[in-house]
């Protein structure tokens, strides 16, 4: 899990079941009173580690107090429990994991791909035969992330909305509006050789011939499905944040 010295730019996430972990009993959810077994909860523990690089040139900028203490790491563990879904294609909600990120302070322009891969983690954990029978679903995820102080800057009043959350006013992200997302353009990719992205920036994998991709008006390519559960949580590109109508 160490991060790769000569590609300090790179935020890394990696998410596995972690069978070693110790379960708090204390804050653990009550089971539910109507006779319902097959409840399962994810119980998600996150090692998050922020790198602030060298040679920050300070502006006059007081809300970035985190640089005047000098650190260049600081590591913290934060813990959630979750519901499991029992659904096919997500287990773990984008929404729900998006909150958790959120309140760790990752900024949203790094979560796309880390949604993507703590979702895909907790799905494997929930349709795993062994654990079938577990009450908890341990899930461990390790993040790294290379601090950009500009970007902090710019997750403004049009990244996140003050909306109201069933009886508790929350920060949200501004997810994509239907008619924006019917106008994009779906296609199948003919030839790699074309695009300039080589890369869907969600999943991370390479943009074969013949996947169903989708472009968005900034012309960034991404899987189809991928880019329709991101657009789903936040409305802007997740390479240039070009925004989408909300
Ligand atoms: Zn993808
Ligand atoms: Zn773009």
């Amino acid at each position: 899990m160490e991060h790769e010295a000569d590609t300090p730019s790179d935020d890394f996430c990696d998410a596995w079941q972690g069978d070693h972990l110790e379960i708090p009993k204390t804050d653990q959810p009550a089971p539910s009173d109507d006779g319902d077994d097959d409840t399962q909860q994810f119980f998600i523990k996150f090692k998050v580690e922020f790198i602030y690089p060298p040679d920050i040139t300070l502006e006059d900028d007081e809300d970035y107090v985190l640089v005047e203490f000098g650190l260049e790491s600081s590591t913290s563990i934060h813990q959630f429990w979750a519901p499991c879904k029992r659904s096919d294609s997500e287990n773990l909600s984008w929404d729900e994991i998006s909150t958790m990120l959120t309140r760790i302070n990752v900024p949203l322009h790094k979560q796309p791909s880390m949604l993507h891969r703590i979702s895909t983690c907790a799905n494997h954990i929930a349709n795993a035969d062994h654990n079938r029978s577990k009450k908890v679903l341990p899930m461990m995820v390790s993040i790294s992330i290379l601090v950009d102080y500009s970007c902090y800057k710019q997750e403004d009043a049009s990244t996140y909305v003050l909306r109201n959350n069933a009886d508790v006013a929350k920060l949200m992200p501004v997810p994509a509006s239907n008619e924006s997302v019917e106008g994009l353009k779906k296609e199948i990719l003919e030839d790699q050789g074309n695009v300039s992205v080589k890369q869907c920036m969600i999943c991370l994998e390479n943009l074969q011939a013949g996947s169903e991709i989708m472009g968005m008006p900034c012309s960034h390519l991404y899987h189809q499905i991928c880019i329709l559960h991101w657009l789903k949580i936040s409305n802007f590109c997740p390479i240039c944040r070009f925004q989408l109508s909300a």
